[in-house]
């Protein structure tokens, strides 16, 4: 038997964004065998079911959840060497955090990303260079499918820019356990791939420098965005970014520089960044910020971060609908500007854009 459950509960303290109604049914469980408990009967009794980890990436409905909420708080950090095998419920920062102290390198720089370890696969969690599908070797996961637990090698994950292939069938598998190889480099950290850590460091792009120097100063950078978790900050009320970086083709990047030069002037050069296959990345920030939706715009109860373009945050009273209504605007407004079409990075629930 699950070891807590409550009826009728409130998912919004839950959520780092507060908000979403209630659900029908909310089960915590501790161990495995709780968890996969909770899905066979969730699954062989028809229930939807809804899992939770740090709930930093979900926009639930105002009307709540009608079926069962299956909070993961499973634990287990084991290093052994350079390996690494999370439980699915370890708190994900704290565990970043124990592998530099231990002296390894991997996924310094991914410090003061919110959320459980077993949500990391699900959209591939990435920050300042590194994301963790560089250094993921396997996850453990139930299949809700056949029943049965299975270990799915990194290669199998499907890992591409915050998706992979739990993402994109989101009711097959419940992750339990995630499985790193992480880099023994005498206490120093991977090399620095994004140039505002560097520059923060004071050296070049591809330099290694202590991984605890890396650590903190991203924590730095991060906090200075509103990117680190703060009860007392509305600013980090939110999910973190709130729409993904669009990946464009070259017709559609082309299409996109010839607006940007109608609207912003021929010299205006948006940032574009190569993502293979001749895709071209560019900023959601950016696109946002030029569409005119700068810092702190809103004059409702949720509002664009004052300290980050792309996170839009709950100032205290909001409720889905006020964030959806938020989220359309710019959505809409960024189509308008530039032909792209922004798309959310959190998971919506019971609501769409
Ligand atoms: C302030 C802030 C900053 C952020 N910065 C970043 C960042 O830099 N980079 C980044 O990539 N993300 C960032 N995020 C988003 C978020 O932290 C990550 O997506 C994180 O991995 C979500 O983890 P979670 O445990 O909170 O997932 P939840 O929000 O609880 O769940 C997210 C999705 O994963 C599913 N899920 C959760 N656990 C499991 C499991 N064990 N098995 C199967 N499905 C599961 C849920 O059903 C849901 O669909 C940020 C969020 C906030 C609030």
């Amino acid at each position: 038997m699950p070891v807590q459950e409550r009826h009728d509960a409130p998912l919004a303290p839950l959520t780092t964004f507060r908000l979403g109604g209630p659900a029908t049914r909310l089960i915590t469980a501790v161990t495995d065998a709780e968890v996969i408990d909770a899905v066979r009967e969730a699954d062989e009794s028809g229930t939807p079911l809804l899992i939770i980890g740090g709930g930093s990436n979900l926009v639930i409905s105002d009307k709540g959840f009608d079926g069962t909420a299956l909070r993961i708080a499973t634990t287990g950090f084991d290093l052994q060497g350079t390996r690494l095998e999370l439980a699915a419920g370890e708190n994900w920062s704290d565990a970043v955090a124990r592998t530099v102290e231990a002296g390894l390198a991997g996924i310094e720089c991914m410090a003061g990303i919110p959320g459980s370890a077993g949500a990391t696969p699900i959209q591939n969690v990435g920050a300042y260079g590194q994301d963790v599908s560089a250094t993921i070797t396997e996850v453990v996961a139930y299949d809700r499918r056949s029943g049965e637990t299975v270990v799915i090698p990194n290669a199998d994950c499907a890992f591409s820019y915050r998706h992979s292939r739990f993402k994109e069938d989101p009711t097959r598998y419940v992750v339990l356990r995630v499985r790193f190889e992480l880099e023994d480099a005498g206490g120093l950290s991977a090399p620095l791939k994004y140039p505002e850590t560097a520059r923060a460091l004071g050296v070049e792009a591809g330099d290694r420098v202590p991984a605890a120097r890396a650590r903190e100063t991203v924590l730095k950078l991060r906090a200075g965005k509103g990117m680190v978790l703060d009860p007392e900050d509305h600013d980090t009320w939110s999910a973190g970014s709130f729409f993904t970086n669009p990946v464009l083709t070259a017709a559609e990047h082309a299409a996109f520089l010839t607006r940007v030069a109608e609207r912003l002037g021929p010299d205006v050069a948006p940032p574009a960044f190569p993502a293979g296959d001749g895709m071209v990345k560019t900023s959601a920030a950016w696109l946002i910020d030029r569409a005119g939706f700068t810092k702190g715009y809103g004059a409702g109860r949720a509002r664009i971060s004052t300290k980050h373009t792309l996170a839009l945050t709950n100032r205290g009273e909001a409720s889905t609908e006020d964030l959806l209504a938020l989220a359309r605007e710019v959505r809409d407004g960024v189509h308008a500007a530039f032909g792209v079409t922004l798309v959310n990075e959190p998971v919506t629930v019971g609501v769409s854009l």
